[in-house]
């Protein structure tokens, strides 16, 4: 656990508990209403305990947030916790979760019981999409896809500053739009699927394929692209061209003004921004081009939107 002791509040003051919980550690704050942060924790997740004690960790950590605003001076007004899988946000219900081994855990209930506090349970990507479009790099604009591009693809539709959920709390899963008819399986049992082909995990494992080196990383592949290896330039190119096809998919379904690309495959830079820009270009017919920017909240988007959640939940 790491944790920095939190600026005094003054007497009173509020700020929402947030939790985003992944499969392998939870980044936890307290934060104010204008979304600024007052403390920050980091846990491991336990994932492989089992759903029951990841429940409650979860409900632990949260508490225990709670009493250090409490104890720092400050009120907690509300909690948001986001989760990753499928989540109906309406019910509060964590339907389904591979990462953490859920399956329809009524967390948003469980929570507002044992903290006394009202809850917001929400999707990690939407959340993290939330916070970019509102105080990260989609600020300032009012229609904003976030796409995570890391192990897998992830976007969230962002409009007025609200994420779209879908009608079974799984909309945004770009990753899974068919991008290579005759392209490698996909995790979700169909075949060329956009994650199967774009995601780092799938441009480290078709480097390793190709190039007989097993272990491969997609920071790998982008260095030595960089470097002028052939191998790794085809692969990387190829990569691009097919996150291209998404993300012009993306424009021709939501026509957004920006989109943000968030996820580990953007530590690339402009050697990822500046052909997928291009690219991108180059399907646009009769769509407006968006803006491609890269993310700026880094790995505390999805802390930051539960946040947001929690906040949100207050106004209605
Ligand atoms: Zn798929």
């Amino acid at each position: 656990m790491t944790a920095e002791p939190p600026v005094a509040g003054r007497a009173g003051d509020p700020v929402v508990v947030a939790l985003d919980v992944g499969g392998t550690g939870m980044k936890c704050a307290l934060v104010r209403p204008d979304g600024s942060v007052v403390h920050a924790e980091r846990h491991p997740t336990g994932a492989d305990r089992g759903p029951d004690a990841v429940v409650g960790t979860i409900l632990d950590v949260a508490e225990g947030l709670a009493d250090t605003a409490r104890a720092g001076g400050f009120t907690p007004q509300a909690l948001g916790v986001a989760v990753p899988g499928v989540i109906d946000e309406a019910t509060g219900v964590a339907v389904w979760s591979a990462n953490l081994g859920f399956r329809d855990v009524p967390l948003r209930k469980l929570a507002a019981e044992r903290l006394g506090l009202p809850t917001a349970l929400g999707h990690d990507v939407r959340a993290g999409g939330l916070a970019e479009a509102r105080l990260g790099a989609g600020r300032g604009t009012r229609h904003v896809l976030f796409v995570a591009v890391g192990t897998g693809i992830a976007a969230a539709h962002v409009v007025d500053g609200s994420a779209a959920v879908g009608a079974h709390g799984a909309a945004g899963e770009i990753g899974h739009i068919l991008v290579r008819p005759n392209g490698p399986r996909c995790g979700c049992g169909g075949i060329g699927c956009l994650e199967a082909v774009a995601s780092a995990a799938a441009i480290g494992r078709r480097y390793a394929e190709l190039s007989g080196e097993p272990g491969s990383t997609a920071a790998e592949v982008v260095e030595r692209a960089v470097a002028g290896e052939e191998l790794a330039r085809e692969v990387w190119s190829s990569a691009v061209e097919a996150l291209a096809d998404g993300l012009a998919t993306g424009q021709a379904l939501f026509d957004v003004q920006t989109i943000v690309l968030g996820g580990g495959l953007v530590r690339a830079g402009r050697h990822l921004l500046d052909p997928l820009r291009t690219a991108v270009r180059e399907r646009m017919t009769f769509h407006r081009e968006p803006r491609l920017v890269a993310a700026t909240l880094g790995d505390e988007a999805g802390c930051l939107g539960a946040a947001l959640l929690a906040l949100d939940s207050l106004e209605t």
